[in-house]
């Protein structure tokens, strides 16, 4: 059975058990730190400066892409560039409309607000925030039935700034709200391996050239994996009696913790060898890939499948999921062009 996706070390959601609570302390602090991500900085730096010029508050901002790409950093790094407060939530963590109300009736002019994972925001929610967003009031429903009355609250001006791993789930009038739309994109080997450098600098770890770029390469090109790697090779370093991380160290380190030399774990491939045994190489299903594998298939479809995909070892087709030639070969396993060949047609 699959580990689950919170206990894996190459998980690219965050922790909720404080097991990633260094991550404050490696988070850039402004843009010039924040490595990668160039367009997406580029215009951003624009909108803050010329916002900062007229002295308004910066239009809605919705950022989108895989976890830990950077998103609730980028929030924080805007704040600061503001010189303004900020307010972090979640979509699930605001249940009721007495949730939202107090949220946004605390933020001063200028704030901003955070909310992540914002495509689950309920519905009846979200109703709120479009009139909260466009026109800066509260509309709250008070009592039930044919007694209910609405009642009308000035907001200050803030930003609200929404993150979300399904860009496709949000509804079109709450896209539509937002003056700007960043997609964040995978990082390469050479960002990767400047935050890994960067990472172990502030964690005053020394660590070879080869080292830091075996960290990246293994990181499935997400800073928070590199991260989390990082302090696990350091750790491993550490009980070994090692000064500092040479390749040899991680190449053990990695072997340890079941990583492979593309970063893939053991669910990973437990996840190709699946689809390559039982379902002889796909199409499968999303619903029964979950059922063969006993793992959410939201978390296949949001966590294992966009690595695997970029690694070009699976396949999103009409009819299924298959695994490449690459995951037959990376697996060791014999491809059968000729049958998989016909599957694809
Ligand atoms: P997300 O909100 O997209 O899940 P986070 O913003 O929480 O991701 O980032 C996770 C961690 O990765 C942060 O603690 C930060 O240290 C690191 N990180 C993310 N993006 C970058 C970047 N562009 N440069 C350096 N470190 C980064």
């Amino acid at each position: 059975m699959i580990e689950r996706e919170a206990e894996r070390i190459v998980a690219s959601k965050a922790r909720q058990d404080n097991g990633d609570a260094f991550e404050n302390t490696l988070r850039p602090k402004d843009l010039s730190e924040y490595v990668g991500q160039k367009d997406l900085k580029k215009q951003l730096h624009i909108a803050i400066q010329a916002c900062k010029k007229r002295k308004e508050p910066l239009e809605h901002m919705l950022f989108y892409g895989p976890p830990g790409l950077g998103k609730t950093t980028l929030s924080m790094i805007i704040s600061k560039e503001m010189g303004t407060g900020i307010k972090v939530t979640s979509g699930p963590a605001i249940e009721k409309q007495g949730d939202l109300a107090s949220i946004l009736t605390n933020l001063q002019e200028g704030d901003i607000l955070f909310i992540d994972e914002i495509h689950r925001l309920k519905t009846s929610l979200e109703e709120i925030l479009y009139s909260a967003m466009e026109d800066f009031v509260l509309d709250l429903i008070i009592g039930k039935g044919p007694s209910a009355r609405t009642m009308r609250m000035n907001l200050p001006r803030f930003t609200l700034v929404g993150a979300t791993t399904k860009v496709s789930l949000i509804s079109s009038p709450l896209r539509n709200r937002f003056g700007h739309i960043f997609k964040l994109n995978f990082y390469n080997n050479e960002e990767m391996t400047q935050i890994v450098r960067r990472s172990a600098g502030i964690l005053e770890t020394e660590l070879s050239d080869e080292a830091a770029n075996k960290v990246a390469s293994c990181s499935r090109s997400t800073p928070r994996i590199a991260n989390r790697l990082l302090k696990r090779v350091r750790d491993f370093a550490e009980f070994q009696g090692d000064q500092s991380i040479s390749l040899e160290v991680a190449d053990q380190a990695f072997q340890e913790l079941g990583i492979d030399m593309l970063g893939l774990d053991l669910n990973d491939r437990e996840l190709l060898k699946v689809i390559i045994e039982k379902f002889r190489g796909g199409p499968v299903g999303l619903s029964t890939l979950a059922a063969a594998t006993a793992e959410d298939a939201d978390t296949i479809e949001d966590v294992y499948e966009p690595f695997l995909m970029q690694m070009g070892l699976l396949e999103r087709t009409h009819r299924g999921r298959m695994a490449t030639k690459g995951a037959y070969e990376h697996l060791g396993l014999q491809w059968l062009e000729e049958e998989t060949q016909s599957k694809l047609l």
